[in-house]
């Protein structure tokens, strides 16, 4: 409904811009200016920057060299990139820290080619292992080996007798234990497949020791509980393992109480070097906890957010526990596992809606996500929680009819690009020709109007954002191949790619306004990459390397060799103010506008022109692309045939310098399928200076009762 009184906001503007200038010339000076190299930006008022300077942990000013040099003061530092690229800071928005953290403790099983070798490594790490102490390993895929066929334990217990084994299938939805394991944990020929779970069995029905979803708790549950100092030192080691990769945030899916704490405890005493935004594990002691304390933002100078939930709707698709509609097309018998069931889904959705917190679900196979969307539908209609973006978690395989649901929903696909590298040798085989259509489909799914924050699930892939840009342009794997791509028209382009690893998780987290790009008034997360993945040829793009990664400013990590370096001394020359963008003069910080309970589903829809500046559009939004006019949004969102302006009333604009908030009553009428309609919605509009531009920032607005 934005549109309707853009004009005079704009106006306002205007009138603005002239103190804005004024106010530039009465700068501070800089912490950090950044120039020497092209910078992308992600942001469309200006995709690509000459410069841009921070100072207390945010960018104060997005523009040109010249223009940056304005903000040198005597204890400014230049980082000169010299011909390196900057991006904003690259976002995971599905992993697992807490996995990476002991993946990196334990035998790395990644790619190794069989069964054989599993064991020799397994082995090898006993060697220096005390007798009893467990062994974890992860990574197996039995896809990868000659034999495609699930391991049996008897190898692994001749060469590890005395150690309890459990070694992690590369998607986390099996493990495979030793007969040391299984007599530690209790399991008999006798133990009962779990719901949601399956033992293995061999044809006199004795375990193999392998463990699909919900079985796998039997075999952890008999592994020692970490100690706090081993929790914190393996979130420690995934914290910097992932700035190594230039990872700014981690989207962490399903943490305990205990973990989230953790972080908490890390970040409070200035030691955690990288944003997460914690989404809490489907255990009910965990989400009493933080029901309880409410949803928290931006903990301890923007490094931890609670205000989130992690469900399972099924399994996976490499050991068959995905969910499907029909059977496996490899195996007729099997559609796979629920791991919660829908009534299960639905609940914890409502009762996550009504104590503000979002809520994302682990679907992969075409029942598990059609489930997880009829969770979503029910819930959202219950609670009315309006601007509540429930993710999908992977969204791998998905009917052609509730491929609409997305944006018609507001539901966020969050999907891998490397998932679909690392299954495509094998996922046809397990859906056959006509389901696979729907699988790993993003463009299908980005023409809907959906954004797709894009991740690693690591420790099941690699931590490298560099592979899931290259397979998100490519579909091809490291070594280019299929020639062309598997199934090529589902290949992002090279922005759509730089957004899901930036602006799209930041949607997906309700941090657009703090983060996702290079904006003034942001934090000043940014990576540094040796080459630009923009430009050059796209076989040459898993050889870029990190250079730098900066959090709030401050450098988290250096590679050794970098070509770009900073200099308290750096050139350049202090320039007139003559700009067209004028600076803005001081930090300026989006207000804490919280949305969630007042938007109204149907008031997302908005002015291109303001829509693109904006940055995030989570729903439908593609007058463009021809899929729905905006009149056609408002309708559908609203469930009205028609919707018409019939004027604004008490209009106040009320200034707080580089902010604005607009207050007003909007007044519309249209159709509906009750008839003709007549309303007003009182609304609030918050506008801020952001690089000299006005952008809009947030929006609320709701039905004023006759
Ligand atoms: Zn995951």
């Amino acid at each position: 409904m934005t549109r309707f009184r853009t004009t005079l906001a704009l106006l306002v503007a205007a009138t603005l811009s002239a103190t804005s200038l004024a106010l530039a010339q009465a700068k501070q000076p800089a912490d950090l200016i950044v120039t020497g190299g092209p910078i992308y930006t992600v942001d469309v008022t200006r995709p690509i920057a000459g410069a841009f300077a921070i100072r207390g942990g945010r960018f104060v000013f997005v523009g040109t060299a010249r223009d940056a040099m304005m903000f040198k003061g005597p204890s400014t530092r230049v980082l000169d990139l010299r011909g390196a690229a900057a991006y904003p800071g690259f976002i995971d928005a599905h992993a697992h820290l807490l996995g990476l953290g002991l993946a990196l403790q334990s035998v790395d099983l990644t790619g190794v080619p069989t069964y054989e070798e599993i064991v020799s490594r397994v082995a090898a790490r006993a060697k220096t292992t005390p007798a009893g102490q467990w062994i974890t390993g992860n990574g197996w895929d039995q896809n990868r080996w000659p034999v495609k066929e699930f391991p049996t334990h008897e190898a692994l217990d001749r060469a590890v007798p005395n150690n309890p084994v459990i070694l992690d299938r590369v998607d986390g939805h099996a493990v495979l234990a030793n007969a040391e394991a299984m007599r530690k944990a209790g399991i008999t020929s006798k133990t009962a497949d779990p719901t949601g779970g399956r033992i293995v069995r061999d044809a006199q029905g004795n375990p193999t020791g392998v463990f699909v979803d919900n079985a796998m708790s039997l075999v952890y549950r008999a592994e020692p509980k970490l100690t706090p100092a081993q929790l914190t030192a393996a979130l420690h080691a995934a914290a910097v393992e992932s700035n190594r990769w230039g990872l700014t945030e981690v989207q962490d899916m399903g943490e305990d109480r205990e973990t989230i704490l953790a972080f908490e405890a890390l970040a409070r005493d200035g030691k955690l070097p990288l944003r997460t935004y914690e989404m809490v594990t489907d255990d009910s002691a965990s989400l009493a906890f933080f029901y309880a304390r409410g949803p928290r933002k931006a903990q301890y100078n923007g490094r931890v957010w609670v205000r989130g939930i992690k469900l399972y709707a099924d399994g996976a698709l490499g050991s068959r526990g995905a969910a499907l509609l029909a059977p496996y097309s490899d195996d007729s018998a099997n559609t796979g596992l629920l791991v919660s069931t829908p009534e299960h889904l639905k609940a914890r959705a409502i009762e996550a809606f009504r104590h503000g917190f979002q809520v994302s679900t682990h679907a992969i196979g075409d029942r598990g996500n059609r489930n997880a969307l009829d969770a979503y539908e029910a819930a959202l209609d219950a609670v009315h929680s309006v601007d509540a973006r429930p993710r999908i978690e992977h969204a791998q395989i998905i009917s052609p009819e509730d491929i609409p649901r997305f944006a018609k929903l507001g539901v966020i696909p969050s999907m891998q690009s490397s998932h679909q590298t690392s299954d495509m040798p094998w996922a046809e085989r397990r859906l056959g020709p006509e389901r696979i259509r729907g699988a790993y489909a993003w463009r299908t799914l980005l023409n809907t109007g959906v954004v797709i924050p894009n991740g690693t699930d690591f420790p099941v892939e690699r931590v490298n954002p560099i592979i899931t840009f290259h397979s998100a342009v490519t579909r091809q794997d490291a070594e280019n191949s299929p020639p062309g791509g598997w199934y090529p028209d589902q290949r992002m382009t090279r922005e759509e790619a730089l957004r899901s690893m930036t602006l799209w998780p930041a949607f997906a987290a309700f941090q657009e306004n703090e983060l996702g790009s290079i904006t003034a008034g942001k934090y000043a997360d940014f990576t540094v990459l040796d080459r630009d993945i923009m430009k050059i040829a796209p076989e040459k793009i898993l050889s870029a390397q990190v250079v730098a990664t900066y959090v709030g400013g401050t450098p988290v990590y250096q590679a050794t060799n970098t070509a770009a370096t900073t200099a308290a001394d750096g050139s350049g020359e202090v320039n007139d103010a003559s700009s067209e963008a004028a600076p803005v003069a001081s930090g300026a910080h989006a207000l804490p506008i919280e949305r969630e309970n007042e938007w109204t589903r149907g008031l997302v829809a908005r002015d291109p022109k303001v829509f693109d500046r904006l940055l995030a559009p989570g729903f439908v939004y593609t007058e463009d692309s021809g899929v729905m006019t905006r009149d056609d949004v408002i309708a559908s969102a609203t469930g009205d045939d028609t919707t018409t302006w019939a004027g604004n009333e008490d209009m106040k604009v009320h200034d707080f310098g580089d902010t604005q908030l607009v207050t007003g009553v909007l007044h519309v009428k249209g159709k509906n399928k009750s008839g003709p309609f007549d309303r007003r919605y009182a609304f609030t509009d918050t506008w801020q200076n952001r690089g000299g531009t006005w952008q809009l920032i947030g929006a609320q607005d709701y039905v004023i009762p006759k």
